[in-house]
């Protein structure tokens, strides 16, 4: 007949906190995975929301330039019909035609001054679209870089952990099957239920290192002796003690 080896407390809290050590560095690595792509996707969008802005700012520019054309177009035309209007007056037979021809020439000068305060205006509104145009490009430039780099560091990790994956996913296996097999099921079910996959944590500076809550020195002394297997009573993590915690390497 087999003969089952009874586990002692160490041995049991060594293989869980083992496990736990494997399966939190697989998380680590998909959490960095997990992140970069959602952020390199981030910062292609931004690129595309500034060149949708640039082209925009270059349509009002352009259309700030056509009013500026037709402006001068309109400020020339009539600077060239007071032209005309004053020849006209050196040929007048009575006053009365010579102040007709005036108050044309009156309403001329005001187009052409009414002219030059909208080139005026547009040139100011030009000169702002141009500035932001030029920021919007500052801006894109530096999204590139900062995309360029979360690109190179994506693919590198992908490149880097392809392995090192495959190699914790089957230590973790193996750490599985040393594990007490009731300890294992609630390992499986704390781990499920906390987000950071935490199920065995460390004493951190008094305090139970998942939940940190206070752990009342009674409790700290049980958990350093290795007689029981010492949940926290906040959020029912299995607590181990700092030695053993520096002690188990993966
Ligand atoms: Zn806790």
């Amino acid at each position: 007949m087999a003969t089952v080896k009874d586990f002692s407390v160490e041995e049991k809290l060594t293989a869980v906190l083992s496990l736990q050590k494997i399966d939190s560095k697989i998380d680590e690595i998909k959490t960095l995975k997990g992140e970069l792509p959602m952020e390199v996707k981030d910062l292609e969008d931004e690129i595309e929301g500034l060149q949708t802005r640039i082209h925009n700012i270059d349509a009002e520019i352009n259309s700030i330039n056509s009013f500026i054309d037709a402006k001068n177009n309109a400020k020339k035309e009539s600077l060239a019909l007071i032209k005309k209007y004053e020849k006209q007056q050196d040929n007048v037979k009575n006053n009365r035609e010579f102040e007709a021809i005036n108050k044309e020439i009156e309403m001329q000068e005001l187009e052409s001054r009414l002219c030059e305060k909208h080139i005026k205006d547009a040139t100011f509104e030009l000169r702002d679209r141009m500035n932001v145009r030029l920021k919007t490009e500052e801006k894109v430039k530096d999204v590139e870089e900062a995309l360029i780099i979360k690109r190179t560091e994506l693919e590198k990790i992908s490149a880097d952990t392809e392995i090192e994956e495959k190699e914790l996913a089957e230590k973790s296996e193996e750490a599985r099957l040393k594990v007490d097999p009731r300890l294992l099921i609630a390992y499986n079910r704390i781990r499920g239920s906390y987000r950071n996959g935490l199920a065995v944590v460390s004493i951190l500076r008094d305090s139970c290192g998942g939940c940190f809550n206070v752990i009342p020195p009674q409790r700290q002394s049980e958990i350093r002796q290795h007689k029981k297997i010492v949940i926290c009573e906040h959020c029912g993590r299995v607590l181990v003690d700092t030695d053993l915690n520096d002690k188990v390497i993966i």
